[in-house]
């Protein structure tokens, strides 16, 4: 399955310029939850990341 995926990110060389460029969708950047993003830290992606399980808040992650 991941066998599509790696063969298609070499091929960016051909493809026009800008089509990886969307910053719309920066898919690389992990989600933050809302806590992490309010204090701008280092979010796990985790259903409870670290940062609230640690403090033992709720962790919640809006969809954009
Ligand atoms: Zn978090
Ligand atoms: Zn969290």
């Amino acid at each position: 399955m991941a066998d599509r995926d790696y063969s298609h990110r070499n091929d960016k060389s051909d493809d026009s310029d800008g089509e990886s460029y969307s910053p719309r969708t920066p898919r690389r950047t992990p989600m933050a939850c809302q806590f992490c993003r309010g204090r701008k830290m280092k979010c796990d992606g985790r259903p409870i990341c670290a940062n609230c399980s640690r403090r033992g808040i709720a962790c919640s992650y809006v969809p954009v």
